[in-house]
């Protein structure tokens, strides 16, 4: 396909910015996972639910090959995927069955990996199935959830036999014991079970919260941070983060308190969010630049990484189709994102009740938590959703 498949694209300039054409998608087999991270964009958690289809992987992967041919990147998340280990299988080998070429790439917590042996078998069934790449998690936020010793022998593992070049650790350098130390604080504040839950895998049921512990990580109001809340901040500085799905709930504020970013509040203004960063910044480069979308297990496609955002479902109208009709000059909310971001939500949320923060660490903050209000009122219900993407 073409840019001028797309209908905003054809009556525009030459040198107007274009409606790029999708080259990625990942796949979110599942918004479950072992994990509940403080920064999850998509709110998952053992809590959540879903489980996409083979057959709507499958759509999503052709449509995605018709959008952009051979520069189609798919990847495989969740959620963790690896909790539905036959079913990941399954996908990949109906994929090359059907000839739709490798998956770029898969991500994990790496919560399974506790046996060399099942670490090897399942490595080489993947790279037998083609994927091209394996994507670990690690960070101070996953290592609340998921002990690091696995993590560590699933990317010894990976990194000799697939490769290093094939092998991405987000972050190294955590992997490596370098910076805060998650474990440390985790192991030493919350209850045994907590551990052993989070070391056994295939347990997906209710897992032990730090609230179990009498915890409450991040709703403090003022004061000194506690060693949690410390190593939340100091792990925001070493790779900064958006502030949507669950990072817009305390964690923003935290990171507000910590005074790590530059907000300031004015006197006048019933609301700090009043500077050119938030204010001024429509969102119509993001939704036309996105190099690609997440697709959840429902079918809903999200442009690039503004979970709970609906541009469309593949259930209902296919891939390449949505992205030939997606118009950011259309009434709605997601015209208003494209016009004026977020900002231009303010208002008919405040008519509706909706009471602003005295401040928001960026402009995806206020957009989480006006849309988490608008949602909860029942507003834009096509557009705003699923739950799971909510709190
Ligand atoms: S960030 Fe990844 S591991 Fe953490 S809760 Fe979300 S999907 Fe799970
Ligand atoms: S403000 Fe909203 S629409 Fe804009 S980039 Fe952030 S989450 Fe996406």
């Amino acid at each position: 396909m073409g840019l001028s498949d797309n209908h905003y694209n054809r009556g525009l300039g030459r040198d107007a910015p274009k409606f790029k054409l999708w080259r990625s998608a990942g796949l979110m087999l599942t918004y479950k996972c072992n994990a509940a991270c403080e920064f999850c964009y998509y709110h998952c958690g053992p809590d959540k639910g879903g489980l996409m289809p083979v057959e709507t992987c499958l759509a999503a992967w052709r449509s995605l090959r018709t959008l952009a041919g051979n520069e189609a990147r798919i990847h495989l998340t969740g959620g963790e995927p690896f909790l539905y280990w036959d079913h990941l299988v399954e996908i990949l080998r109906e994929g090359r069955r059907q000839n739709l070429g490798p998956v770029d790439l898969i991500e994990t917590n790496g919560f399974w990996a506790t046996e060399e042996q099942l670490i090897a078998g399942r490595l080489s069934t993947l790279a037998a199935l083609g994927m091209q790449r394996l994507k670990i998690s690690v960070d101070p936020f996953h290592q609340e959830y998921v002990d690091i010793e696995p993590v560590r022998a699933l990317a010894a593992a990976a990194k000799r036999l697939l490769g290093p070049d094939r092998v991405l650790v987000r972050w190294e350098k955590y992997l490596r014991g370098e910076g805060v130390s998650p474990l440390d604080v985790a192991r030493a504040s919350w209850p045994c079970s907590f551990v052993a839950w989070a070391s056994s895998p295939g347990s997906i049921g209710r897992m032990p919260m730090p609230q179990d512990a009498g915890e409450t990580p991040t709703t403090r109001k003022g004061g000194t941070p506690s060693p949690r809340e410390k190593m939340y901040i100091e792990a925001y500085r070493d790779y900064p983060f958006r502030f949507s799905g669950r990072a817009a709930r305390q964690l923003a504020q935290l990171i507000i308190d910590a005074g790590s970013l530059m907000i300031e509040k004015e006197a006048s203004d019933p609301i700090s969010i009043h500077q050119s960063s938030i204010i001024n910044h429509p969102c119509l480069s993001g939704f036309l630049g996105a190099k690609g979308v997440h697709i959840d297990p429902y079918g809903n496609v999200f442009s690039g990484t503004c979970s709970g955002i609906i541009l469309g479902n593949i259930n209902q109208t296919p891939l390449e189709e949505i992205w030939e009709n997606f118009d950011p000059r259309r009434s709605g909310l997601v015209g208003t994102l494209c016009a004026r971001g977020p900002h231009g939500l303010l208002e008919p949320a405040q008519a509706l009740g909706y009471q602003a923060r005295p401040a928001y660490a960026d402009k995806c903050h206020l957009c989480t938590h006006i849309r988490q209000f608008l949602f909860e009122h029942g507003q834009d219900a096509s557009v705003l959703g699923p739950r799971d993407c909510y709190a």
